[in-house]
């Protein structure tokens, strides 16, 4: 086992998705890479537990549907390394009001990419489609799409670390992060934890979740734009004789719902006889202090319900939800993810990745090969990295412009 004062070439902080996918793209790289983990492997109380997250390739930002595209293909390479399946195939749908501008840049951002075999889809066409589940409002579309999928999180987490340690990486919970500093004899990083151990590397990664504004301000002073928000997964029972046509195996789509509220949902597959429904939002948290209410302040429940009942009617059971999760979004103003050099006295040996905001889980692979990447080249090839740099937080502070409507609700606190 490796102890204090041993020297890597990189240490990832941090073993959600991004840090997991790093450690064994690190790894994979021939790097002596040490994974700290603050609680224990596989925990519930950050981002990347769970049993399902959404693989879509529509996005309203040009820029992600390739970006997911080559995600998938990693997340295929990494099922065939390891043998078993984490992701299950499924088609995807988009709906909502035809001149919702999501919406609509949805569609010139993705309608070039054949791949994805686009679909526009009126309410009537609709209708006839997975068993007349969805009814659309006058006067809204849908937008069929491939390149869907559904991935169970904690084992893909699980995955990566597997993997990671079979390419040598060594990991170690119950090791959390304190300080981060330069070291003045030699070079390199000191990192140190909370036990009081204290780890030597050419190069830190720092993947900390919802921590990553508490943490990269107390080890540099920078202060990331990044909000962490508790929210809720909610699980509706399926009414009596639709459980097939609702499932993965009956060729349900995975979906997204754009409108004043953003609802998305996967087929019914990890509990038999429920459906997950929820809505892309919550509320602003102390990752440390969270209350952890189920009802996600009281008004999503309630919009997801009246959601289905005006859009998804007569398939489930819309008056409560029987089972719900607590999870955290980690919120940039733009909806973009942080991937940068954390820079000042660090330079380039310091690589920060988060606020991955509600959608970074299926490009984790391509996430840690970026990191990877950074850390040991200095650059990321094939990814355009500008609407990642945190430098776009010091020209606006709402970061990215958008021409459209941002889909994430945070609701305050009731
Ligand atoms: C309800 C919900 C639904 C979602 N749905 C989707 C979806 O359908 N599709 C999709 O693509 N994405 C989805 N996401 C987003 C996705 O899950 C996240 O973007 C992703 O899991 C973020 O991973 P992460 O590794 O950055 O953070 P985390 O998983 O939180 O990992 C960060 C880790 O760092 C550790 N850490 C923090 N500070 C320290 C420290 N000082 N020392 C050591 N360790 C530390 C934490 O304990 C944690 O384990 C969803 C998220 C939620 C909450």
């Amino acid at each position: 086992m490796e102890a204090s004062g041993d020297c890597f070439d990189v240490i990832v902080v941090g073993a959600g998705i991004m840090g997991s996918c790093a450690a064994y793209e690190l790894a994979k790289r021939g790097c002596r890479v040490l994974l700290l983990e603050q609680f224990d492997f596989l925990h519930c109380r950050g981002s990347s537990h769970g049993e399902s997250r959404t693989i879509r390739a529509t996005y309203p930002e040009d820029y992600y549907p390739s970006m997911v595209l080559e995600s998938r293909r990693l997340w295929e390479a990494a099922q065939s390394e390891i043998g078993y399946r984490v992701v299950t195939d499924t088609s995807h749908l988009d709906i909502g009001p035809a001149d919702n501008k999501s919406l609509q840049s949805v569609l010139s951002s993705c309608n070039q990419r054949t791949s994805l075999n686009l679909r526009i889809l009126d309410p009537p066409a609709l209708a006839r489609m997975f068993s007349g589940a969805f009814r659309l409002p006058e006067g809204w579309i849908g937008i069929g799409s491939d390149a869907g999928g559904v991935i169970k999180p904690t084992k893909a987490v699980a995955m990566f670390q597997a993997l990671a340690i079979r390419r040598g990486a060594v990991l170690r919970d119950h090791a959390q992060v304190t300080e981060i500093k330069k070291n003045d004899q030699g070079g390199g990083l000191r990192v140190s934890t909370a036990a009081g151990d204290v780890f030597e590397a050419k190069k830190c990664v720092v993947t900390a979740g919802a921590w990553m504004r508490k943490l990269v301000k107390e080890v540099s002073g920078v202060d990331l734009p990044i909000e962490p928000l508790h929210t809720t997964i909610c699980y509706w029972k399926i009414k009596r004789g639709h459980e097939e046509e609702l499932s993965a195996e009956g060729g349900f789509p995975t979906f997204s719902s754009y409108g004043e509220t953003y609802v998305y949902g996967t087929p019914s597959m990890e509990f038999p006889g429920l459906i997950k429904i929820a809505l892309h939002g919550g509320h602003p948290c102390d990752p440390d202090r969270r209350d952890w209410t189920s009802s996600c302040s009281g008004v999503p429940v309630d919009a997801v319900g009246s959601w289905i009942e005006q859009v998804f009617p007569g398939r489930v059971e819309a008056d409560k939800a029987v089972m719900t999760q607590s999870c955290m979004y980690s919120m940039t103003p733009d909806g973009d993810f942080v991937i940068d050099f954390l820079g000042g006295e660090f330079g380039e040996d310091v690589v920060v990745a988060g606020g991955f905001s509600g959608h970074g889980f299926k490009m984790g692979p391509l996430v840690g090969r970026m990191l990877a990447e950074l850390a040991i080249d200095g650059e990321a090839a094939g990814v355009e990295m500008n609407h990642f740099r945190i430098r776009r937080f010091a020209e606006d502070c709402k970061g990215n412009a958008k021409e459209f409507e941002e889909q994430v609700s945070s609701h305050a606190r009731p």
